[in-house]
């Protein structure tokens, strides 16, 4: 019965509109949901710990309240890497995080963060959202009682620090390298040993010397952990990480159980997530880029062409080996690759063209 044919029935009587007084302020106030987010990165982390306060404080706002959503750093509630169980269980329906993080539960969530050599931001931004990247994602994580969205992007990052020169490929052979996902699966093929760290146990790892050498993000964030004051030597650029994807996944039964009103707030305010550190990245990595070299003294050094042929063919090696592991990685990599393939041609001509002309009178 919709508001108005109840206060006309409830004309009928004194107990009726009684009922009604009673019942008021239940048709008015709307029930508030309390959702609790759980990250992968030390709370307030710039960029990527202030995207994921920025994705719960679009939700709380834009549902005026009636979602509110809290963010927990890592270890506050749930260790980094204990959150996509945490969510997938309903501890805390939502994770703020990176899809290659959770690798060893399926191979493919790799494809939904970085693919070294694969598509940049605003490519994967077109897979996902467009190219049926999606719907892959969702079929992935509904076996984890997830639902995934994409939630930001850093672009592309940089090759990591280092404290020898990478002249060829083989002085990566013995090196210690913190680099999750497919990345750290191809500077093993060089020799090098990869290591997994969330990011809070990065720097005190490379400065003690157990690892030795390290990648994280761009020089935005590198600048804010301080590994400058443990490498000497910064490398580009990030072919392992060309455009990553940072990633919201929400405990399916709790998403599905929202009103449909919220349910599409949650899935905007995503969207907007993305774009506003992905421009929140590109603002900001110059100006650190530029104090790591000319106030803290970081060298600054690119992989030579050679090296990066290398890493490209080992690269090609590791995703066909991953998507031949099971079905659903195959089904993956054929969506990305396929999509790869329209993109190369696309930005040889897009972005990279208009790069190129700009740089021609623009230095
Ligand atoms: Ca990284």
């Amino acid at each position: 019965m919709d508001r108005r044919g109840f206060i006309k029935n409830a004309g009928v009587g004194a107990l009726a509109a009684g009922t009604i007084l009673a019942g008021a302020p239940a048709v008015h106030a709307a029930k508030t949901i309390r959702w609790k987010m759980v990250t992968t990165w030390p709370k307030n982390f710039p960029g990527l710990g202030t995207g994921a306060n920025n994705l719960a404080k679009y939700i709380t706002e834009m549902s005026g309240g009636r979602l509110t959503v809290k963010v927990y750093g890592a270890g506050e509630l749930v260790p980094a890497f204990e959150s996509f169980d945490a969510v997938s269980r309903g501890t805390a329906q939502m994770g703020h995080g990176a899809a290659y993080y959770w690798k060893g539960k399926s191979e493919a969530t790799q494809f939904f963060a970085a693919v070294p050599f694969g598509l940049n931001a605003d490519e994967m931004a077109g897979w996902i959202n467009h190219g049926g990247g999606q719907q892959l994602w969702d079929e992935l994580y509904a076996q984890f009682g997830l639902k995934a969205f994409a939630a930001g992007n850093t672009g592309v990052q940089m090759g990591g620090w280092f404290n020898k020169e990478i002249n060829t490929i083989s002085d990566y052979k013995g090196l210690k390298m913190r680099m999750p996902g497919l990345g750290g699966e191809v500077i093993k093929r060089a020799g090098a040993t990869p290591v997994s760290l969330p990011g809070g146990e990065i720097f005190t790892s490379l400065q003690s010397g157990a690892i030795d050498a390290t990648e994280w993000v761009g020089p935005y964030n590198d600048l804010a952990f301080g590994f400058y004051k443990a490498a000497k030597y910064y490398y580009w650029p990030g072919w392992h990480e060309p455009g990553t994807v940072l990633e919201c996944f929400v405990n399916k039964k709790a998403y599905e159980g929202l009103p449909a009103d919220l349910r599409a707030i949650v899935d905007h305010a995503m969207k907007a997530a993305y774009v506003d550190m992905l421009s929140e990245f590109t603002t900001k990595n110059n100006a650190a880029l530029m104090q790591l070299v000319d106030k803290h003294g970081v060298k600054l050094k690119r992989f030579s062409d050679d090296v990066l042929k290398k890493m490209g063919q080992l690269s090609q090696e590791v995703v066909e080996e991953v998507a031949a592991k099971d079905k659903m990685s195959g089904k993956v990599y054929k969506s990305f690759n396929a999509y790869r393939k329209q993109s190369l041609n696309w930005n040889r001509i897009g972005e990279a063209g208009y790069s190129l002309a700009r740089s021609l009178t623009f230095k």
